[in-house]
């Protein structure tokens, strides 16, 4: 930093990784060989970039700040196999990427900008016929959203849209003195193992996103009412569908299985085909 006189960027969530054990961890935990493409987003100053390309076929790194081209260049003149992109990821083509790139399926491996997590998450999520595996760095209250199990503080629509396509894989903690400068949360590295098919099958993808959001709409009310607040039915179309789905009407949302929102979903989609 000082030799390129570089300042990190709070706008950019700089937080250059300084600490070699999460680094091991993460290239652990993506498995690769020398068949693997990968794409890193965010390479900074390159630490997890150099390695990646020592085992990697291909890396492909993504970095939105043209300041640290330069940097990134220089550290990576003499490895063939690691081409930089000076782009914003969440403008970039994916599926450009993998067929100019890669010729098919690819890796993410990240220590990812924490002020755009969840868009790069889903942003996987919604590549994942092109995407096998995403080792992350991210804050440790989204591992924990992203991890959590139905009953738990946890679990919402993150925890369900993440668990519907991928397994997910807690690797391990990391704290914020492994950055220079520290953020001011701690961090988790988790991995995220992509299905082509949903692990629930769904008859309609939209509607169960709208019943997830109408459920976990008002946290603290009963799926009944948060349903019947947010999809506009009627009560007792609310109350029917939930007894045709074996759901006692009194629970609440946080508490439903993806199995239990996916049955529901069926059971609101017969109910609106009707009226
Ligand atoms: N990989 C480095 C490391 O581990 O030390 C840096 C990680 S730092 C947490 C996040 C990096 O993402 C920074 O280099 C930042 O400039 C970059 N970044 C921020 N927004 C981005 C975006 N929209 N697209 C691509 N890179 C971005």
């Amino acid at each position: 930093m000082r030799e390129f006189g570089i300042r990190p960027s709070k706008r950019l969530g700089q937080h250059f990784l300084i600490d070699e054990a999460p680094l091991k961890a993460m290239l652990d935990a993506a498995d690769l060989n020398e068949t693997d493409g990968v794409m890193e987003i965010g390479p900074g100053l390159g630490v997890l970039t150099l390695e990646l390309s020592r085992r990697a076929r291909k890396v492909v790194a993504v970095e939105k700040d043209p300041a640290l081209i330069p940097v990134l260049e220089k550290l990576t003149k003499s490895y063939k196999n690691i081409c930089l992109l000076n782009e914003d990821v969440l403008k970039l083509d994916i599926e450009k990427l993998a067929r100019e790139h890669f010729g098919g399926k690819f890796k993410v491996v990240a220590n990812l900008p924490y002020y755009i997590t969840s868009p790069i998450i889903m942003k996987i999520i919604n590549n994942r016929h092109l995407i096998e595996m995403a080792v992350i760095m991210i804050q440790k209250e989204v591992a924990e959203r992203l991890t959590a199990k139905p009953g738990s503080r946890d679990y919402g629509i993150l925890s369900i849209a993440v668990q519907l396509y991928a397994e997910v894989d807690f690797v391990c903690h990391v704290a914020s003195s492994a950055f220079l400068p520290p953020p001011k949360v701690d961090s988790a590295v988790v991995r995220l193992r992509l299905k082509d098919f949903p692990s629930v099958p769904l008859e309609d993808e939209r509607l169960f996103f709208r019943v997830v959001e109408a459920a976990f709409g008002e946290r603290r009310k009963t799926v009944k009412n948060s349903l019947k607040s947010r999809l506009s039915l009627s009560p007792d179309k609310v109350e029917e569908a939930l007894k045709r789905a074996g759901i006692d009407s009194t629970r609440r949302a946080e508490t439903l299985k993806i199995e239990e929102f996916a049955l529901l979903a069926r059971e609101i989609a017969k109910i609106l085909t009707c009226n």
